[in-house]
């Protein structure tokens, strides 16, 4: 249920409201617009009918049950897009985000070559590995502590902040010690244990979707995040399975006016894994500027033919210069429009 204040209502009748929630078993999730606070109240379902009795409390103009499974992550529960800034970033406004860098980090070399690949081409979010979930167990694991403390020096060096992927919940106060943004990856959108933890830590979160999950099922893993309280998540298209094998996966990019629609979290596209060919990664981040995408999670290596992991599909430096002249074109076009 949604508790919709009136435009007046004071801070003292918002309380109210949300004391008064938590007398009958729900937790409010309020959110502070320009315009009204909208409280949204999470709990048993079964419990709703009484719920309709806050519209008799001050500063209440109404209520809204919300339909959909997901709650927080809904249109309805917010007003207004979220904008969740990392250092001088700001992801989900009206400036396109690329975060880029190397599927692992590797040494430290190759992250402060690539972290001052990213800041040259005008890129705001440095992407690295430490922790690496492979389909094999005998293919290279990442380098743990070692390359967080090595994306820290990159951070150090170049001012970009960092995003990196965390695996296990035993690892998230350490991922959190150096990370800007961390990363749940496609393999672990229904890990809820580790969703639920992520939900309690006050950075940012990017959530990829699933090989195999479906909008709705990616919206209600980000509501687990929410619904633990933490309200800075972004979403990631990063390709989905089908049957077509010319590809690595197959990108959905209706996905992003669909979940745009669904939600006010911020959505990006990660060309890289799914397309799996660093040849088709320019094609579809021109597509994702034009579909309307806050912004890329895209694989750069200074050198794609010694990568460790995923170094078919990672651009080379002077492609991801060309990449990003091409998406201020596109840009510029759109604003044409
Ligand atoms: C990654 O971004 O390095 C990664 C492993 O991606 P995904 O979870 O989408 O496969
Ligand atoms: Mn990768």
């Amino acid at each position: 249920m949604i508790i919709v204040m009136k435009k007046n209502a004071t801070e003292e009748q918002i309380d109210n409201v949300i004391r008064w929630l938590d007398s009958v078993g729900y937790k409010a999730h309020p959110s502070r617009g320009v315009e009204r606070t909208i409280i949204g109240a999470i709990g048993d379902e079964r419990g709703k009918d009484q719920l309709k009795f806050t519209e008799s409390l001050s500063g209440v103009e109404k209520t809204v049950p919300i339909l959909k499974p997901y709650k927080l992550a809904s249109r309805e529960s917010r007003e207004g897009d979220t904008i969740i800034s990392v250092g001088d970033v700001k992801i989900g406004g009206s400036e396109f985000i690329v975060m880029a860098g190397p599927c692992a980090v590797e040494s430290e070399e190759q992250i402060l070559q690539s972290a001052n690949v990213i800041k040259k081409g005008g890129g705001h979010i440095l992407r690295g590995g430490a922790f690496k979930p492979r389909t094999s167990p005998y293919s290279f694991q990442g380098m743990e502590e070692e390359g967080l403390k090595l994306l820290k020096k990159a951070r150090e060096e170049t001012g970009l902040p960092v995003i990196t992927e965390v695996l296990d919940t035993g690892d998230v106060e350490l991922v959190a010690e150096y990370a800007d943004i961390l990363q749940i990856g496609t393999r672990n959108v229904q890990n809820f244990a580790l969703l639920k933890k992520l939900g309690q830590i006050n950075k940012p979160v990017l959530l990829k979707r699933g090989l195999m999950s479906t909008i709705e099922e990616l919206l209600m893993s980000a509501e687990y995040l929410l619904a633990s309280g933490n309200d800075q998540v972004i979403l990631c298209e990063r390709g989905i399975r089908t049957f077509e094998t010319a590809t690595r996966n197959t990108l959905d990019i209706s996905a992003v006016p669909v979940l745009k629609e669904l939600t006010h979290l911020p959505v990006i596209i990660d060309p890289s894994h799914s397309s799996g060919h660093w040849k088709y990664v320019i094609p579809l981040s021109r597509a994702a500027v034009a579909v309307g995408a806050h912004g890329l999670l895209v694989e750069v290596h200074p050198e794609p033919d010694r990568a460790v992991s995923d170094g078919p599909q990672s651009l080379k430096p002077e492609k991801f210069y060309l990449l990003m002249e091409e998406i201020k074109s596109i840009k510029n076009a759109l604003r044409k429009t």
